[in-house]
């Protein structure tokens, strides 16, 4: 596969592409209201347009079948309804959260557009502390999700640690093939790893069952990365922080849950590799 076949795959991708795409392009695209083309690439303030939302021909046009409106001036003007909604529906959420955040959950998971972890779990902000990142792959040395899972795990106490995996992931999908993909090389090397270590049961499934094998061998090598890390391993061990790994169906929405039963020797022999003090 190659790096547009990638893309085309990995919503987070394609979707900072085309974002891109838009903001460097045509000024005339039918698909761009007049008030994005005149924001900078980089700019973090509100168009005007969005904070007091009229519809207008450009809106019209943009509700016509088969045309697609822009998604980041429809969440910007979405973003009053929900947070008048939700203030409605549980009136003591956004004060709680002001004073801080007690989350249960640090998730682990994909940076793919279709999967949103808090509204898959049906939760709600400051119920997941989160880390995504192409194809939920955990680098031992990795500052990003290192720093995350220290800081969720001895300062914010989460009980529960998820790395999740879906199906149709890009990122897998590159792993599988053989192309070179650039900075995306160095990222994807411990799923390629990963692939070499199986790779005899691999090319004894169909490509599909293949793919999926090697998600879930993937968030199960994620898995023995996080519990490598001695913040973790004393939680476990101190106070029972527990270890999960998940599949998600993209084409269903639906969660499944990996058996990753470690033994007792397993755990021993971990600890003693493993935990500092
Ligand atoms: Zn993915």
């Amino acid at each position: 596969m190659n790096l547009a076949g990638l893309a085309r795959h990995s919503g987070f991708i394609a979707r900072n592409a085309n974002a891109v795409t838009r903001n460097l392009g045509s000024q005339s695209s039918s698909n761009l209201s007049p008030s994005i083309s005149r924001v900078s690439l980089f700019s973090t303030s509100t168009p005007l347009s969005c904070a007091s939302h009229k519809s207008s021909s450009s809106d019209r046009e943009t509700n016509r079948p088969g045309v697609q409106t822009d998604k980041y001036a429809d969440g910007l003007r979405q973003n009053k309804d929900w947070a008048a909604s939700t203030a409605r529906d549980h009136p003591d959420l956004f004060p709680t959260l002001a004073t801080g955040q007690k989350p249960q959950i640090l998730w682990l998971g994909c940076s793919d557009s279709r999967c949103p972890e808090t509204s898959m779990l049906g939760l709600q902000p400051g119920d997941v502390f989160v880390h995504r990142n192409i194809a939920n792959i955990m680098h031992p040395g990795d500052l990003s999700s290192g720093a995350v899972i220290e800081y969720a795990v001895k300062h914010l106490q989460v009980k529960h640690v998820v790395v999740c995996g879906h199906t149709s992931c890009g990122g897998v999908a590159a792993a599988m093939g053989n192309k070179e993909l650039g900075i995306l090389d160095p990222w994807l090397l411990p799923l390629r790893q990963v692939r070499e270590r199986n790779l005899a049961l691999l090319e004894s499934l169909s490509p599909d069952e293949a793919a999926l094998k090697l998600v879930e061998l993937n968030v199960r090598d994620g898995l023995s990365v996080v519990t490598q890390k001695s913040a973790v391993l004393n939680a476990i061990q101190e106070r029972g922080l527990q270890v999960h790994g998940l599949v998600y169906d993209v084409g269903s929405g639906v969660l499944r849950e990996l058996d990753i039963q470690e033994t007792q020797d397993s755990l021993k022999t971990r600890l003693l590799a493993f935990k500092t003090n």
